[in-house]
């Protein structure tokens, strides 16, 4: 069972629309809200600062939306609720409705409008650094994730001294694990990753070579996934110990989607299989 609160029909007057008149000339948009939000404890001690200000709300959608000019309702709807989602973290989810009573069609008709559901997710990162100042690189990778305005630093593991991996002559890792939350889709987190790395002054010069920083998506909630850019789970999580020793700090009972195994176990089964070979 879920608490929700609804705002019906805020109206703002913007200029977004494909048509340069809709851009110069302005019209009506009407948004409606449907936000998650757990309201037990609200409900209890009788304290806004329990609850989200529906009022407070209103008005960053009344101020975002006059503030910037975009041709789609689309891309107005999905910044709109990225913006929420990052500015009250007690939102939970939240459907979003737009709807343009004045939409330049050339027929009657009442309103148009999209409807989005979004929400925040949650994302697991390996970092490991094997040049220079690896703590101090791990530590800024960690600074300007958090920095980010789309992301949420939830939680980050012990850094953890490892031994290279794939066979190249070269210094000793230092790795970690940070969970997230993010309102960005995989491939725009990946840009962000790659734009980090950019920062530690990585180049991609030789697989499993010696890196500044190296920051991989290990998991992105549930999701399974598997493209030209990207695999998700990462595939090489059940058989890197110094991936899951550190994950197992912040994520111990986070289950594989793939594997159904939680992070402990397949540790330990890592662990074991080390052990023989
Ligand atoms: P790496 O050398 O570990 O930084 O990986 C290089 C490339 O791996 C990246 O440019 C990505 O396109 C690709 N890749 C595939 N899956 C992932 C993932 N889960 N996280 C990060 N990079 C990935």
């Amino acid at each position: 069972m879920a608490d929700y609160i609804r705002i019906r029909d805020l109206e703002v007057y913007a200029n977004h629309g494909v048509f340069e008149e809709e851009n110069r000339l302005g019209q009506k948009f009407l948004f409606s809200f449907e936000l998650e939000v757990d309201m037990k404890r609200a409900g209890i001690t009788d304290d806004l600062s329990d609850s989200v200000h529906y009022g407070e709300i209103c008005r960053k959608v009344y101020d975002f939306t006059r503030a910037h000019t975009y041709h789609l309702l689309e891309k107005l709807a999905e910044s709109v609720s990225r913006m929420l989602l990052m500015e009250f973290p007690e939102i939970r989810s939240l459907k979003t409705e737009i709807k343009k009573p004045w939409a330049p069609v050339g027929l009657p008709l009442n309103t148009v409008s999209v409807e989005i559901t979004r929400n925040r997710h949650l994302v697991y990162l390996s970092i490991g650094s094997n040049i220079g100042d690896k703590r101090a690189y791990l530590d800024q990778a960690v600074t300007e994730l958090d920095e980010h305005p789309m992301i949420f630093v939830k939680k980050v593991s012990d850094y953890f001294v490892t031994k290279p991996y794939g066979g190249v002559e070269q210094d000793d890792f230092l790795n970690g694990c940070v969970e997230l939350e993010t309102v960005l889709e995989p491939e725009e987190l990946l840009h962000a990753l790659h734009e980090i790395e950019g920062h530690a002054g990585r180049t991609r010069e030789i697989h499993w070579g010696p890196r500044t920083l190296d920051l991989d998506i290990l998991f992105y909630d549930d999701r399974i996934m598997d493209t030209e850019n990207l695999t998700i789970p990462h595939k090489e999580i059940p058989l890197r110990d110094f991936v899951l020793t550190p994950l197992a700090e912040i994520a111990p009972d986070f289950v594989h989607p793939v594997l159904k195994k939680t992070i402990i176990q397949l540790r330990d089964k890592c662990r074991r299989k080390s052990e023989v070979w």
